[in-house]
């Protein structure tokens, strides 16, 4: 990957060999004291789906943080499809970030006023793709979530569900190392939610890698892995 080549030593990339997601004793203490995870180690396959499940405050949402590196440990080791994420500079993150991992929020996060094929287009913006490949790309994603028919359509336009879908082709469309899904359901009812559900277990049936953010157990105990938290702990 040219984008991060040039990484500093010792963050050599797996190619696929080594966990696609490895945590090793990894804490976070936040500002003013609170200690949000506490020498946390997991590893997490490739090919696998899992749910991280625990109660409110439980370092879930600080974890999915982590895995995303969209923050860095306080201690400990977060590698990412075989990169040591502290050896990286913030234009290498940023690159890994846009080319391994596709993040899903509860709040679907799409852009307002801009139609669902370039929402999901804008998933590969940092990717070096040209705009006609990343519109047929994202065209292509949108089949795949079953929404071909709402190409020009605006996120306003859509329901919860449909929105998610869109979020979560622009999540795939890059084709990243690891799916990480913030209580994707959160925002949704009981049976677009499950419609999502289905979704990403399609999605992972296909090959990608799938985690899971919720405190929903119904939804973690549907999945084939669930990694469980409760203050700071994997227990
Ligand atoms: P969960 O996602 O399981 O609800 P979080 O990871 O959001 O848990 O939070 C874990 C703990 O860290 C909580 O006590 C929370 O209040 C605290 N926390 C989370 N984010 C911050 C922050 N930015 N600054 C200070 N404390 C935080």
């Amino acid at each position: 990957m040219s984008f991060l080549a040039g990484a500093a030593a010792g963050s050599e990339p797996s190619q696929g060999l080594g966990p696609v997601v490895e945590l090793d004793q990894v804490s976070k203490t936040y500002p003013g004291g609170v200690r949000a995870l506490r020498e946390v180690s997991l590893k997490i396959e490739a090919g696998e789906m899992c749910a991280i499940v625990g109660p409110s405050g439980s370092g879930k949402s600080t974890m999915l943080h982590l895995i995303g590196t969209l923050d860095r440990p306080s201690s400990g080791t977060v590698r990412i499809d075989g990169f040591d994420a502290a050896n990286l500079r913030d234009k290498q993150l940023s690159a890994l970030r846009a080319t391994r991992i596709g993040f899903v929020f509860q709040q679907f996060h799409l852009a307002v006023g801009q139609q669902v094929l370039d929402n999901v287009a804008d998933g590969l913006l940092y990717t070096g793709r040209r705009g006609p490949e990343r519109r047929a790309l994202a065209a292509t994603a949108l089949a795949r979530v079953g929404l071909d028919h709402r190409l020009d359509h605006l996120p306003h336009e859509l329901s919860g569900g449909e929105r998610q879908r869109v979020a979560i082709a622009r999540a795939v469309v890059g084709e990243p190392a690891v799916l990480l899904a913030d209580e994707p359901t959160g925002n949704l009812d009981s049976v677009a939610g499950a419609g999502v559900m289905a979704l990403l277990h399609e999605l992972n049936k296909a090959g990608t890698t799938v985690v899971v953010i919720t405190h929903d157990h119904q939804i973690a105990d549907s999945l084939p892995r669930r990694v469980s938290m409760r203050d700071g702990e994997v227990v």
